[in-house]
């Protein structure tokens, strides 16, 4: 039989969802704003899971894929606590912001402080409630304005535990990324809670398909983790562990006609993108120097010399979902890349 457990001064006995709201932050007007979370108590002892979700707030899939998750998982068949957050950035969401109203970014405000900024404060709350004395956490993201990613899984995939539940989660890619300072990831991995990072699709949209890999993915971590018994099939059979990624930029500036779609693999000598003069004289072919995967890609229409257009990872090795994990090695990320 599991125990109770307190989060933000409200208790929640086994085998009970409890919906619970700290206070955030406040408006202008001195009105309360909250952080409201779902803390689902198994009626068996298990792990303590998080999913976190728009701490960028123009970022909505994982808001879609929250509150399907809470559809689906009830507390009286779980094992361990589940914290689903389905709005981290509130008043990015509120303004469509990816930051908060002044103009910072909540994931580089952690590990915050009581007495900092307003991104400071709430990213002390969530490192408070939600991270911190959990076992492991899941970030819902989408790629940053103007762009838009294939779904994919980031983590350190040194770590064997952390690269078994990111292969098991079924996206089409996984792909090993540096800690950021101030990162919600890097302040639950320096209190050793692994955290996958999901990405997929772009902005101030809902993607079906990114939101139906974020459901299943959540769903499968949570089935590998042991707390519940039954999760749908991966999204995809064999993930690709990418240990590499590059932006690739526009040599000349123009109107785009891109050649591959997101999740193309491409070859070496490949087209990739070709940028057209308006007056039509002008073409200039962009060829793939090597083979890769694209794994992002810019939305714009018209492109300025130096613009990133391309996010390409190197192949890597396949992943049955189910596989065991294995070692690898440390890679370099471009430090262009989004979270
Ligand atoms: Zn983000």
């Amino acid at each position: 039989m599991n125990e109770s457990v307190t989060v933000a001064g409200v208790t929640v006995e086994p085998g009970e969802r409890r919906d619970v709201a700290p206070a955030a932050s406040e408006w202008y007007t001195g009105d309360r704003t909250t952080l409201p979370m779902a803390v689902l108590n198994g009626v068996d002892d298990g792990p303590r899971v998080f999913v976190t979700a728009a701490v960028h707030g123009d970022e909505l899939n994982g808001i879609a894929a929250c509150r399907q998750l809470l559809d689906t998982v009830d507390a009286s068949e779980l094992r361990g606590i589940l914290m689903v957050v389905p709005i981290v950035n509130v008043l990015g969401v509120q303004m469509g912001s990816r930051y908060l109203p002044d103009r910072r970014d909540l994931n580089r405000a952690f590990p915050g402080s009581h007495s900092g900024s307003m991104a400071a404060r709430i990213a002390r709350l969530v490192l408070e409630e939600v991270i911190a004395g959990s076992d492991a956490g899941i970030d819902l993201h989408t790629a940053a304005n103007h762009r838009f990613n294939v779904p994919q899984i980031r983590l350190d995939t040194s770590d064997e535990d952390s690269l078994g539940l990111a292969v098991a989660f079924g996206a089409p890619f996984v792909l090993d990324a540096r800690l950021r300072e101030g990162s919600l990831r890097a302040v639950a991995a320096d209190r050793d809670v692994p955290v996958l990072t999901f990405e997929g699709g772009g902005p101030h949209r809902f993607d079906t398909d990114a939101i139906d890999v974020a459901r299943r993915g959540v769903l499968r971590v949570l089935a590998r983790l042991d707390m519940i018994d039954e999760a749908p099939p991966p999204a995809h059979e064999s993930p690709m562990v990418l240990h590499e990624s590059r932006w690739l930029r526009a040599d000349r500036g123009g109107m785009l006609e891109m050649h591959v779609e997101p999740g193309d693999h491409v070859s070496a000598g490949q087209p990739l993108w070709t940028t057209v003069s308006p007056m039509g004289a002008e073409h200039n072919v962009h060829e793939a120097e090597e083979e890769g995967y694209v794994i992002g890609s810019t939305t714009l229409p018209l492109v300025q010399p130096g613009q990133a257009l391309l996010h390409v990872a190197l192949p890597g090795d396949r992943h049955p979902a189910e596989d065991d994990p294995t070692d690898e090695e440390d890679p370099e990320l471009d430090p262009y890349d989004e979270l």
